[in-house]
């Protein structure tokens, strides 16, 4: 066990070099790659914190290079860099080609996977026919729900502010470091798991979620988050106008303005969601019932009593309802639960 994951390390860190290598030293990886990510305004010192690669527009470039140096096809499927169809007389060809690079690396700084982006993408953001990003496939290093990307780059930032941010995307990560903001990880498009959040909670107990300016991220935003609450974190949201996600508006307004919206705009999660269902209600009573129930069911969620005691208060202000109302709701839903 032990040795298979250790050459999954040495052949995924072979890949990592091999795309760096591709990046820098290839007429390809330059015109292509390099000018990708000076498009997206990533300077050379970000990108080397990040590591950030290029896999080259080949069926097997990679393979044939990994199978000369004596990895085999065997490790190398395994490691999720090689697809290898059934039946098939060649060795395989690479996962990943024609994509710039972001390796995802554990908190100890291995590098366990890759999410890989396509070059151009129409107005959507979705490319004419492949997904805008790939990801390495789970493998025995790889456990997409137990790890966030960039938490080795941000974890003695995050332990010195005392304070986490979430996003959403690799590039909100690489974007955020260059503004100096280092305590960011992202959960790369899926919704938090309680790993992932066990993950934050072993550095502090505040995270914040910048979550895109669209549909699907307030969506997200208020999905799943109970969870985090029942873990005992303190949660905050910000939001981004319409369209916008954190690399795009810190690119627009600028390191500085950017941190003051932050601090402008963050709500914490009960408070936000309940302005949220408040919206949504407009002035029907069966609406409005309904949403006590949510917000009350939330609160519920907070282990700490002076902390709910607060949240009770507050959000019976923002509904117009009793107080007490609210508590013995709480009580009568724990009750339940137990
Ligand atoms: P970019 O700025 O490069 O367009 P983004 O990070 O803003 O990328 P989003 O569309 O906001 O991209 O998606 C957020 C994250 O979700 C991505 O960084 C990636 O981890 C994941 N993701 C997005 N599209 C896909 C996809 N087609 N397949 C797998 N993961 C995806
Ligand atoms: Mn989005
Ligand atoms: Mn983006
Ligand atoms: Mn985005």
């Amino acid at each position: 066990r032990q040795n298979a994951r250790e050459s999954l390390y040495i052949i995924l860190n072979f890949a990592k070099n091999f795309y760096l290598q591709q990046l820098h030293n290839t007429d390809e990886g330059q015109s292509i790659g390099l000018s990708y990510f000076r498009e997206r305004g990533f300077t050379n010192d970000i990108q080397k914190k990040f590591e950030l690669g290029y896999s080259p527009d080949t069926w097997d470039a990679f393979t044939k290079e990994a199978l000369n140096k004596g990895y085999t096809a065997d490790i190398l499927e395994k490691a999720g860099l090689l697809i290898h169809k059934e039946g098939s007389q060649t060795a395989g060809y690479d996962r990943f080609r024609g994509r710039v690079i972001f390796p995802i690396h554990n908190v100890a700084g291995k590098v366990i996977a890759f999410g890989a982006r396509i070059l151009k993408t129409d107005k959507s953001g979705k490319g004419a026919s492949q997904p805008k990003y790939l990801n390495s496939p789970e493998t025995e290093v790889y456990h997409k729900s137990d790890i966030l990307y960039g938490i080795f780059q941000a974890k003695n930032a995050i332990r010195q502010q005392e304070a986490c941010y979430l996003v959403e995307g690799y590039t909100d990560v690489v974007s955020l470091h260059q503004a100096g903001i280092e305590n960011v990880v992202a959960s790369s498009g899926t919704s938090l798991t309680i790993e992932q959040i066990r993950l934050i909670g072993r550095f502090t107990p505040n995270i914040t979620i910048l979550y895109d300016g669209d549909v699907a991220g307030i969506k997200a935003a208020l999905r799943g988050l109970d969870l985090v609450l029942e873990e005992g974190l303190n949660v905050s949201i910000v939001l981004f106008p319409d369209g916008e996600d954190p690399d795009s508006y810190v690119r627009r307004v600028g390191a500085e303005a950017f941190k003051e919206y932050l601090k402008k705009a963050s709500k914490d999660f009960i408070t936000f969601k309940t302005e949220t269902l408040l919206q949504d209600a407009g002035n029907d009573p069966f609406r409005l019932a309904a949403l006590i129930g949510e917000v009350v069911n939330s609160i519920i969620k907070i282990p700490d009593a002076i902390k709910r005691q607060v949240f009770f208060h507050r959000t019976s202000e923002m509904m117009k309802v009793d107080e007490q109302m609210l508590i013995s709701e709480g009580n009568k839903l724990l009750r339940k639960l137990h």
